[in-house]
């Protein structure tokens, strides 16, 4: 039973996985807690998924770690007091500082952790102990699209625009999604473009749920999605639909760009691609034709050792034909994980200090050690990005702190991490279950989670939202704020760390007051209005000399209780057409293989607006609702300027080449890797949750029928992958859904189905990605 600590009636929060980040209500329940509908808030207006809607099993005290543990002279993990685990985290962390210096310290975090966390973690890593070695597991996640577009735009934010936009526009290419699947409520916006006139074109080796929603499904080989771009740009020339006065007057490297695109005629894209010459055609044809497009890009084309390349060839694309920094237009990447994008905004990753600044930026460095109080010379330069700082464990790095992250499962070349791991001299990890990493530490520290703490996120939108705390945490565990502020006292530093995550917010704040990921204008009281906010956001200039701390005017309390000066509850604003949803009975789709609904989206009609195809300029933009007198921020960007110095964004002068490792005769069939319905990253919650792991029990190997034939193996049976980096078994799934030359299975899992056993670190040189969606392997049928 969940610890209900005097629960409001309703609370208006969100769900703990993926960057949709589902508006969601919270209320008492049977078990203490349960999940209902909140049809207010825009993006998933009361849909969510299985996930979503069995997540409160996650706050049963049965499912998650309630005492610390740490590990004894026999080599188990047993029970112990805070304080002594406190203390032997402290202890290994300066032993290591002492013998190696500052980076023998490693910390490793989290896309799920709130913003607070992530500022916070940035700061202990750099202040507290002094170390560049910082990086974090949405290094895996975004990484590519992130420098595709700070290269091309001069900022990275998810999406420029709203996710309405996306039901707005005339067409859309999606790259390498399968959102019917990971973000089931954003399939809503494709179906009300689709029924709004516009076209669908869904790029995937697969055919995915998503991808029979298309009109147009091209199934290129695994890893070719570059030249792919180039392929249909080369069209863009030839059949005279460029932009020419968008380039001339808003872009700058069009040349470089357009040679690279000439060298690669569609004929030669077919040999590369295997995608036929006529649907290559049919793509331009959809794209350019419509009066407004997009291109948006997820994991598929950005986990490749070229995906940074990648995604600036879909950027060329855009800009080569108009279709970005317009209403209704752009490119734009789908962001995974829960927070994976204010997670790489404040300081948790190896090269950026909050808000998104530079780490190499002195004038960064002095805003930041500013708001820290710290000598901007003492703060550490760059560390290793996320793979290459697991490689370095147990050599360089001797001690690591890991916090919300299970990369024995999630990591390229798993068993190899899985190894580095055992080999540190001593490994702390916090987090809220016993995930396989944790199980390997030396210390595991239980702490609070989504329903149990409150703290603001960022979805993929660049839409800042407030998660609040429904529940008490279980006694016994403490939040990762805490956390900190104890370690950093016991290792001597005693301010700077508080648990109150709206002081780390006012703190977080003033740090990115004036950098590219500006949060200073957003409040907890803003926030707490219900719909988000979007970065950039700054502060009206009479605050911006002032303290941007915590509100002194007696705002609301984000946890809903009551305003000393007698204001009403934030939840209760009365602004028309936005009513608190009934705590009805929830929507979401089947956990697994089955059809999708047909049909408008049952989170409601589309709401009226300009047809697709309509002009690209002068164009009314929708809404973004938002309550009287609550920043908006900036729900899209570069409509006057692109980010960049000169304020034209750049072409990238790509090219193609293959994947790091291609199919030979040893190693004769592609392997892509993704997620299922069910499950989440590595499992580490989703697994836990009966219902879910009842509609996926296991991995599997998805492969088409020949192949199947080909090695003689059955629907069910057991099928061994074999890469260079080692062997995993599942059972096949055989289905034409899938390209013949390949194979699929999703990662969720441990153990001998474990899929990153069998995955290629090897790096995108840009973006430090791994080729996760591409690498070489022989499969056979396996004994047992
Ligand atoms: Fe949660 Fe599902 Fe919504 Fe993602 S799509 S935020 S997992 S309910």
């Amino acid at each position: 039973t969940v610890h209900r600590a005097d629960m409001q009636p309703r609370t208006p929060t969100h769900c703990p996985y993926c960057a949709l980040q589902c508006g969601m209500n919270l209320v008492p329940g049977p078990a203490g807690v349960a999940v209902a509908e909140r049809p207010d808030f825009p993006v998933n207006r009361g849909a969510l998924c299985g996930k979503g809607r069995t997540a409160t099993a996650l706050l049963s005290p049965a499912a998650r770690l309630t005492e610390p543990l740490v590990r004894t002279a026999s080599g188990d993990l047993a029970p112990a007091s805070w304080a002594e685990a406190l203390d032997r985290v402290a202890e290994g962390l300066a032993r290591a500082r002492t013998a190696g210096g500052a980076d023998a310290c490693g910390v490793f975090g989290g896309g799920g952790l709130t913003n607070e966390k992530a500022y916070a973690l940035g700061k202990f890593a750099r202040v507290v102990l002094g170390t560049s070695q910082i990086d974090y597991n949405g290094r895996f996640c975004m990484a590519s699209a992130a420098v595709g577009q700070q290269r091309a735009f001069g900022l990275d934010r998810g999406l420029p625009f709203p996710l309405a936009d996306v039901a707005r526009t005339g067409c859309v290419i999606l790259v390498g999604s399968n959102l019917a699947e990971t973000m089931p409520p954003a399939l809503r916006y494709l179906t009300e473009l689709k029924a709004n006139g516009g076209r669908l074109v869904v790029v995937d080796p697969r055919r995915t749920r998503t991808a029979e929603q298309a009109d147009l499904h091209l199934a290129p080989r695994p890893g070719t999605d570059l030249a792919l771009a180039l392929g249909l740009l080369h069209l863009v020339v030839a059949e005279g639909h460029l932009d020419e006065a968008f380039i001339g007057e808003r872009t700058s490297g069009w040349e470089q760009a357009r040679a690279a695109a000439m060298a690669h005629w569609p004929e030669r894209v077919e040999r590369i691609t295997g995608v036929p010459v006529p649907l290559l055609r049919e793509a331009v044809r959809m794209f350019c034709t419509a009066g407004s497009s997009m291109v948006l890009t997820a994991r598929g084309p950005e986990q490749q050792s070229k995906g940074t390349d990648t995604v600036g060839a879909w950027i060329n694309l855009c800009l080569a034909t108009g279709r970005a920094g317009r209403p209704l237009s752009g490119y734009g990447a789908l962001t995974g994980q829960g927070n994976g994008q204010g997670g790489r905004e404040h300081g948790q990753k190896a090269d950026q200090l909050p808000g998104y600044r530079k780490l190499t930026d002195p004038a960064a460095r002095r805003h930041v050690a500013e708001v820290w109080g710290v000598d901007p010379d003492r703060l550490p330069g760059p560390g290793r990005s996320a793979y290459e700082l697991l490689e370095a464990l147990g050599s360089d790095v001797r001690a690591l702190l890991l916090m919300g992250s299970n990369p024995v499962v999630s990591a390229p070349r798993a068993a190899h991490v899985e190894e580095r791991l055992r080999a540190l001299d001593f490994l702390a990890v916090a987090d809220v279950v016993l995930s396989e990493t944790a199980a390997l530490a030396d210390v595991v520290l239980p702490v609070t989670q989504w329903a149990e703490e409150t703290g603001t996120v960022t979805n993929l939108e660049g839409r800042v939202l407030l998660r609040r705390q429904a529940v008490a945490p279980p006694p016994g565990v403490r939040s990762d704020l805490a956390v900190l502020g104890e370690l950093a006292a016991r290792l001597g530093v005693e301010k700077g760390f508080p648990a109150d995550p709206e002081e780390v917010f006012g703190e977080l704040r003033r740090a990115s007051a004036g950098g590219p990921a500006d949060y200073s204008g957003i409040t907890y009281r803003a926030l707490a209005a219900g719909e988000g906010v979007f970065w950039p956001c700054p502060a009206p200039e009479e605050e911006q000399s002032g303290s941007t701390g915590p509100d002194p005017d007696g705002r609301p309390d984000p946890d809903g209780r009551p305003d000393p000066d007698g204001r009403p509850d934030p939840d209760g604003w009365p602004e028309p057409g936005r009513r608190p949803g009934p705590d009805g009975p929830l929507r979401g789709g089947p956990l697994r293989d089955g059809p999708l609904p047909d049909g408008p989206f049952p989170g409601g009609p589309s709401p009226a607006g300009p047809l697709p195809g309509k002009p690209l300029t002068d164009s009314p933009l929708p809404d973004v609702r938002r309550p009287p007198d609550t920043p908006a921020g900036t729900p899209r960007l570069f409509l006057d300027r692109f980010a960049t110095e000169d304020g034209r964004a750049r072409f990238a002068p790509v090219t193609h080449r293959p994947a790091a490792e291609e199919p030979d005769a040893e190693y004769p069939v592609f392997l892509t890797t993704g997620r299922v319905l069910a499950h989440y990253q590595s499992g580490a919650q989703t697994r836990r949750v009966a219902e879910l792991d009842a509609a996926e029990p296991g991995p599997f190997v998805q492969l088409h029928p020949r192949l199947a034939a080909r090695i003689g193996v059955a629907e069910g049976e057991r099928i061994a992958v074999v890469s260079r980096r080692g062997r995993a078994v599942a059972p096949a799934r055989i289905s034409t859904a899938i390209r013949a030359d390949t194979v699929f299975m999703p990662f969720h899992w441990p153990g001998e189905g474990r899929a990153n056993t069998l995955t290629n670190p090897a790096l995108d040189p840009a973006s430090r990605m791994p080729e996760f969606k591409v690498c070489a392997v022989r499969v056979e049928r396996a004994e047992g």
